[in-house]
């Protein structure tokens, strides 16, 4: 990998997210269905639904930098994906089930909070105001599901595990 600037670490790190959200577009669909908790699927659903515009928002800042929006395998997410695709194998209670979907999710989501937080200091340096704007209304979908399945698991989900 040759990066001589600001900017190539910033495309670089946008096609890397690129893949991450490409990856849970696939991958939320079996969270939700191998969630018991009727709040949780719903939740999962809707976060689906919030990915899909991360990766619309993902594609304009592509097209307004005029380049093609090209994803390069994001490997921490692949192996995310792999750990919760374990959990949505495992053969026990459904609660305890839900809590470690949770767990899964909420990793998930700090990978997501940590490369957008960066991506908006990086797009805030080049005084890239329009990139900054989009990644930030996702960075603020990100916190937010991270928010609501904290308290899932505080209220009932991790109790009923208990
Ligand atoms: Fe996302
Ligand atoms: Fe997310």
């Amino acid at each position: 990998m040759h990066i001589s600037n600001l900017n190539e670490l910033f495309v670089n790190e946008l096609r890397d997210i690129l893949s991450a959200e490409n990856q849970l577009v696939k991958a939320l669909p079996k969270m939700a269905k191998g969630a018991t908790s009727e709040e949780l699927r719903t939740g999962f659903e809707n976060h689906l639904e919030q990915t899909k515009t991360h990766v619309l928002r993902l594609h304009q800042i592509f097209e307004a930098l005029g380049l093609t929006a090209r994803a390069k395998t994001c490997e921490a997410m692949k192996g995310l994906v792999k750990e919760g695709s374990e959990i949505l194998e495992m053969d026990c209670e459904c609660d305890v089930k839900d809590a470690a979907l949770i767990a899964a999710a909420q990793k998930v989501e700090h990978y997501e909070i940590a490369t957008y937080g960066t991506l908006i200091t990086w797009a805030q340096l080049m005084h890239n105001t329009e990139a900054a704007s989009l990644l930030s209304q996702t960075l603020a979908e990100e916190k937010e599901t991270d928010g609501q399945l904290t308290e899932l698991a505080e209220s009932s989900i991790n109790a009923a595990a208990v």
